[in-house]
């Protein structure tokens, strides 16, 4: 089964935290359930887990991937967004997390997150539990 929901992205770069909403679909609705699949249907965009209690740790985790991925000039794609699309490449359109008894095991301190890279804009996020 498949669900869906919409989030506003704020900024040009920024991690958003999605992990409540989609604990709640997987409390909801994952009871049978052994893995949840979150999905983002976008290509300047990504899906990642990483830690949500420090916030420091997504500012850094932007601050490593603008250096990591430079604009260059030499880049072809006429949209001129082309760091946007490669940061997404890197970080990825997906991650999946066991699931046991309608409860996501992620770690302590992991947090699911939309990597916005090309904001601001409204991004779909699916999720389907398997
Ligand atoms: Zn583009």
């Amino acid at each position: 089964m498949s669900f869906e929901f919409v989030v506003e992205t704020k900024q040009g770069e920024e991690l958003l935290d999605i992990t409540e909403r989609v604990t709640g679909l997987v409390r909801e609705h994952g009871k049978d359930r052994k893995v949840c699949q979150v999905f983002v249907p976008h290509t300047t965009a990504g899906i990642t887990i990483n830690e949500h209690a420090d916030p420091d740790v997504k500012s850094d985790l932007l601050l490593a991937m603008r250096k990591v991925v430079p604009f260059l000039r030499e880049y072809r794609h006429v949209e001129g967004n082309s760091p946007s699309h490669v940061k997404a490449s890197l970080t990825g359109s997906s991650v999946s997390v066991p699931v046991d008894d309608g409860r996501l095991l992620l770690g302590t301190w992991q947090g699911i997150f939309l990597a916005e890279f090309d904001g601001p804009r409204r991004r779909t996020v699916i999720v389907t539990l398997v």
